[in-house]
């Protein structure tokens, strides 16, 4: 592990408050990356003008704010940028399962995509872990496609 990519790691021990974090998901980039899955693929959109590749991709880019049409896969490997720990439920009481939420950027992409990831030992986790996304055997080009991502 990069000694570097390990300081920039930041635990809180507080409770945060989530309603203060907003998230949107475009149906036209979704849309297009569960197409990418019946084949497999992770698709996304690259900006002509700047070149930052979404993945998934909106249908503007968010640096410009013009439209973007070209489709680019990008790899179904890449590094974890983010992640929390799933320790205890709602109320603070312990859960039994913990689970890992990451941000993953796949290589050849600007952005990142949310998932869950399957460990042994939550903490293996860091900033600069390798993971891939894991889909079912057989995809339907779904988001129910999606498995895990897994470190690799
Ligand atoms: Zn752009």
């Amino acid at each position: 592990m990069d000694k570097k990519e390990r300081k920039e790691t930041r635990q809180t021990k507080d409770s945060l408050d989530m309603s203060l974090f907003k998230w949107r998901i475009e149906a036209d980039g979704l849309e297009l990356l569960v197409q990418g899955f019946k084949e497999k693929k992770v698709l996304g959109r690259k900006c002509h003008k700047c070149g930052t590749v979404y993945a998934p991709g909106p249908s503007f880019c968010r640096k410009c704010l013009i439209d973007i049409q070209d489709v680019v896969e990008v790899s179904r490997k890449g590094k974890i940028a983010c992640y929390t720990v799933g320790l205890a439920d709602v109320r603070g009481n312990p859960v039994e399962e913990i689970s890992v939420s990451v941000q993953v950027k796949f290589d050849g992409a600007d952005s990142w995509m949310l998932g869950n990831l399957e460990i042994d030992d939550w903490k293996k986790v860091y900033v600069g872990m390798p993971a891939e996304l894991v889909l079912r055997e057989e995809t339907n080009g779904t988001l129910a496609d999606i498995v895990c991502f897994r470190p690799i």
